[in-house]
């Protein structure tokens, strides 16, 4: 056992458990970091913003909160969030107690104030009890929404709850420099560069931080990927795909902050299993996730093209998300994809082809993933053979993989209709949509609502005390390349990339770590405290 490897990672368990902690892992000086600017100063902020309330009230945790606030403080208001509130636990339920909940909802005083607020003027009060007894209803959610946009947002923007939203979006607009992280260990590499942990000092927010050296995206003209990646990432907002909360720069890297996945790769879990595979409630359930992660790709028409076990990380509770978007493609306006683009071992036969391509490519990529799950190994290649490339490609395009006894009939179904060769006659890609995948008897036992909401335990819970990567003196250095210099133009691109926070998961670090709470009060008859401590 290398001194050196234990050492980095003692440091790293500290500091993740660091979040339990008096300061949670925040740094001494964690409120003169987060102090509130003076109103004065959001002057420009404010008479720039646009004003639209689902962003404003709807989308932005820390929007969301202030305007509940606000709402909460307004006797005619505060029904109405209360509502919100619990329509939005439907969510977490349980088919069978969903009913219940709707009944005592529409009984309770709550919704009777409110509808008759809202609703009751348009009619819908009955409408609405009947539906909320089946499950959430749309048009509750729509009518307080509308009505919530109208007069109540424009007093909430004439109120202190909304000069102290403009004051947390002055901090959310700080500079992010190298400074505002704690580093440690070296998780990994990658093409570009390499992935550290790291910490926020401000809230004790733990990240993966993957640096893209400058001089490398330079001499390999890497520019328009990274810039792809970034913007990509940047739009992702789902528990089951890694998200950006910063992109910034130092004077040698590029640097994206990502979720922290702590529980290692899913190459790492198949392989750990002594049968090689994994018991198929646990394929079942990585399945299920990687399935969501898909489809939120999916419905921002993104084509993701990199799927495979290395790819899929495990977070402290066991959890996955899809990772490393780099080969991901934008594809507007049902424009379809074309270069072989991928690992080998797991290119969809359209892809190999040479053809043009949809989304077709991911759920291939799917039921690759779900077989190699089940059986340690990837459906056209035994375990350590090492076909050359045209022998992989006429596997792929021309033979069927064989299914051994480890597959139950389900299981076995969805994987073929997911390795079906032609595109338009796989699973996922049919006229009916990509809705199926979830409909099938594969996934029975799956309530994909509840999966969303995040209420369902993952079948297998990392251990706490392990740092799932390489040693650190196995992973190879990475060294700047030399004789490339870097111009103007490279740091006009530099500042493009580097966008600082990223709005909604830095909202919410701030709410997760709790120092959004303790940072947010008010003074009496509504002064502000940090006011007047200055
Ligand atoms: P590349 O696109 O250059 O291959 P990756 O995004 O795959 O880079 O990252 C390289 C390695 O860094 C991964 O194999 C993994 O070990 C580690 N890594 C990447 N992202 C994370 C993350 N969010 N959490 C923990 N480790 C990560
Ligand atoms: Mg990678
Ligand atoms: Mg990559």
């Amino acid at each position: 056992m290398d001194i050196e490897n234990m050492v980095q990672n003692s440091a790293l368990l500290k500091a993740r458990e660091g979040k339990g902690g008096r300061r949670k892992g925040r740094s001494w000086k964690w409120r003169d970091m987060l102090c509130f600017p003076n109103i004065s100063q959001c002057k420009d902020l404010a008479s720039s913003m646009e004003r639209n309330y689902y962003s404003l009230c709807v989308i932005q945790p820390i929007g969301q909160e202030l305007f509940w606030l606000f709402c909460q403080s307004r006797p005619e208001l505060k029904n109405h969030v209360q509502l919100l509130h619990d329509l939005n636990s439907f969510e977490a339920l349980f088919d069978s107690d969903r009913k219940d909940y709707g009944t005592l909802l529409t009984t309770s005083s709550v919704f009777l104030q409110s509808v008759q607020c809202v609703l009751a003027v348009a009619n819908h009060e009955q409408s609405c009890r009947e539906s909320l007894e089946r499950g959430p209803c749309e048009d509750v959610f729509h009518t307080l929404h509308n009505y919530l946009s109208g007069e109540p947002f424009s007093q909430y923007q004439d109120s202190m709850y909304f000069d102290r939203f403009l004051q947390w979006k002055m901090l959310e607009k700080q500079p992010i420099t190298k400074r505002t992280f704690r580093h440690y260990r070296l998780l990994g590499k990658g093409g570009f560069g390499e992935v550290w942990a790291c910490q926020v000092r401000a809230t004790g927010m733990m990240y993966a931080c993957k640096k893209l050296e400058k001089t490398h995206v330079k001499a390999r003209r890497g520019e328009s990927m990274a810039l792809n990646e970034k913007e990509i990432l940047e739009e992702m907002n789902s528990r089951f795909v890694v998200n950006l909360a910063y992109a910034y720069q130092t004077k040698n890297s590029l640097c994206l902050v990502l979720t922290m996945m702590n529980g290692g790769d899913l190459k790492f879990h198949i392989q750990q299993m002594e049968k090689k595979g994994l018991a198929e409630d646990r394929v079942r359930f990585y399945a299920a996730e990687v399935c969501c992660g898909l489809l939120h790709l999916h419905q921002k028409s993104i084509l993701y093209r990199d799927m495979k076990p290395e790819n899929i990380l495990l977070d402290d509770n066991g959890h996955i998300r899809i990772s490393d978007l780099g080969l991901a493609v934008k594809l507007s306006d049902g424009r379809r994809a074309k270069g072989r683009v991928g690992t080998l071992y797991y290119m969809a036969p359209e892809v190999i082809s040479d053809q043009k391509y949809g989304m077709s490519a991911d759920w291939w990529g799917l039921g690759c993933l779900i077989y190699e799950m089940t059986t340690g190994r990837s459906p056209f290649r035994a375990p350590k053979e090492h076909p050359n490339n045209s022998e992989m490609e006429r596997r792929i395009t021309s033979t069927d993989e064989e299914y051994s006894m480890k597959f139950s009939h389900e299981a076995k179904n969805l994987c073929t209709k997911l390795l079906t060769k032609d595109p338009k006659q796989r699973l996922g890609c049919l006229v009916s949509g990509e809705k199926e995948v979830k409909s099938h008897p594969f996934f029975q036992q799956i309530n994909f609502r509840m999966l969303e909401a995040g209420v369902i335990e993952a079948p297998f819970k990392p251990d706490p005390r392990l740092v799932y990567c390489q040693d650190v003196q196995d992973i190879d250095e990475f060294l700047p390349v030399k004789g490339v210099v870097l111009d103007q133009t490279d740091n006009e691109f530099y500042a493009t990339f580097s966008t600082g926070s990223n709005p909604i998961p830095w909202q919410n670090e701030l709410i997760e770590t709790r120092c959004f709470e303790e940072l947010n009060v008010f003074g009496p008859n509504g002064t502000r405290t940090q006011d007047l401590e200055q």
